[in-house]
């Protein structure tokens, strides 16, 4: 089986992991929100073919055929724009994405969805320019072409782009690479795996739990804010389990409680200064939470690509502890720009008296955005925000539990602290709602599928409030000792 790029820019960062990334499978089983992603990376694909008019695709015919068809392409003479063409060196191959014949030689360019470069990508167009080089092409010259920050819905395709050179760090890197070829091809190809080693690579990477982090409890990766410096000073030292931390290791008081309830098993409570930080919300008490969609090509008017914007919310208003008085709800009608519309529904849903409860300082920020958008609506949305009441910081600063597992997401305290989940949801994530709302948005999903989707996207929003109405009720009575702190 050939070496692919994926495989050897895992090798690069742990021989371990491109080890086991040459002998995965990729799983045909995709969420919604892989589907969406993907759809997401082929547009913006053939959108890029659109910008180099006349260039010349090579079909995804399998390898083989595709290097003897770029090959013929090549020797052709007559096309300068050729899009995904393949290439091998030894057990390497790789496409690109673009490849742009010059007066001198070749121009590579490799295409993401992204606004600003990354040290990964430049990685990426040097594996593309290493193997290409290597099976002897004349590349002088590599590009990343990325999304434009100043496109804006209705503009042509052609703005869409912007081309960074990285031509000067890509000859660098590709030449480290070809230079490490015969070591990866050795490590990857081999029979045995290679001995995994501890570094700072192992927090982030999907094969932890099989690896080394398979005999772990509780690894220190779950210390909350742990800085760079002292996660390596740990790994070095060979401490992976958070009960091998010693117990002079210098940590932030926070950090230190997370350790220490992880230790004992016994959960971290404030009592005095929770029930002070809960007292600051007046009644009604209105439980406020968005939810958004981003795509790479704007959908409406005045977007960037890849921004955010409001799709739905939903609102539980109580008029004491967990009594509610009633539950609204909006989502935007996929198929036009319906932010107008909700941000109007959203000022008369929200009244003018009590606390907006909020989980995080994200309805804030898509506030802002909404302020921007519609500056009519600018002294309403101004009065919303003052009247917004963040209730995280209750569970970053006044109750750490164990089954919390050093998270301070409502999904992750929810089940801990009352009898509700997201178990069993259609839609139980945030990534999950964003894609099922651009996906139909985009067209991408059937009609008939629309009205279960939607359906399932208010559940899941009104399981948000729901859970923060539930979230306050359960601490406030958990520290007035009417009930017992979950084990
Ligand atoms: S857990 Fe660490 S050693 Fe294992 S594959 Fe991942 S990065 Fe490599």
């Amino acid at each position: 089986m050939s070496i692919r790029k994926k495989t050897v820019l895992d090798c690069r960062t742990c021989a371990t992991m491109g080890w086991v990334t040459h002998r995965s499978q990729r799983d045909s089983t995709l969420t919604l929100a892989e589907r969406f992603r993907i759809d997401e990376g082929n547009e913006i694909g053939v959108r890029a073919r659109g910008y180099f008019a006349g260039g010349t695709l090579v079909e995804d015919l399998g390898i083989g055929p595709a290097l003897v068809r770029t090959r013929a392409i090549i020797a052709d003479g007559q096309i300068d724009t050729i899009f995904e063409a393949a290439f091998e060196a030894g057990e390497f191959v790789a496409r690109v994405d673009v490849l742009r014949r010059t007066a001198d030689g070749w121009h590579v360019i490799e295409v993401k969805s992204s606004l600003d470069p990354k040290d990964e990508h430049v990685d990426d167009l040097a594996y593309s320019v290493a193997v290409a080089t290597a099976s002897g092409l004349n590349v002088v010259q590599a590009s990343l072409m990325l999304l434009s920050r100043d496109f804006r819905n209705g503009q042509s395709d052609s703005e869409l782009f912007a081309l960074h050179d990285r031509s000067a760090e890509v000859r660098t890197r590709q030449a480290a690479l070809q230079n490490d070829f015969g070591r990866i091809a050795e490590q990857v190809l081999g029979e045995t795996q290679p001995a995994p080693e501890l570094t700072v690579a192992c927090k982030g990477c999907d094969y932890f739990p099989d690896c080394l982090g398979a005999d772990v409890t509780t690894p220190i990766f779950r210390i909350p804010r742990l800085t760079g410096k002292k996660l390596e000073t740990l790994l070095r030292d060979g401490i992976l389990e958070l009960s091998d931390i010693p117990v002079d290791f210098v940590l932030t008081a926070p950090q230190a409680r997370f350790v220490e309830v992880m230790r004992t098993g016994k959960a971290h409570f404030d009592v005095e200064d929770a029930q002070a930080f809960l007292a600051e919300i007046s009644w009604p008490a209105h439980y406020l939470d968005f939810e958004t969609a981003t795509t790479c090509v704007p959908l409406y008017d005045g977007l960037a690509p890849h921004e955010q914007f409001v799709t739905q919310y939903s609102l539980h208003v109580c008029d004491s502890l967990g009594n509610i008085i009633h539950h609204r709800e909006h989502l935007a009608e996929h198929s036009c720009d319906g932010r107008r519309e909700l941000i109007e529904r959203l000022i008369d849903d929200l009244g003018e008296r009590g606390s907006i409860v909020v989980y995080s300082h994200f309805e804030k920020t898509m506030l802002g955005k909404l302020s921007l958008t519609f500056p009519e609506y600018a002294p309403a949305v101004g009065a919303i925000v003052d009247r917004l009441f963040d209730l995280e910081p209750l569970f970053k600063n006044f109750l750490t539990h164990p089954r919390f597992g050093g998270r301070t997401s409502i999904k992750a305290i929810l089940p801990v602290l009352t009898t509700l989940s997201y178990d069993g949801l259609e839609v139980a994530d945030g990534s999950h709602a964003m894609a099922a709302f651009a996906m139909l948005a985009k067209g991408r999903l059937l009609e008939s599928e629309s009205g279960e989707l939607r359906n399932a996207l208010l559940k899941y929003c009104c399981q948000d409030t729901l859970a923060m109405v539930r979230l306050h009720e359960a601490v406030h009575r958990i520290a007035s000792g009417e009930l017992p702190m979950p084990e």
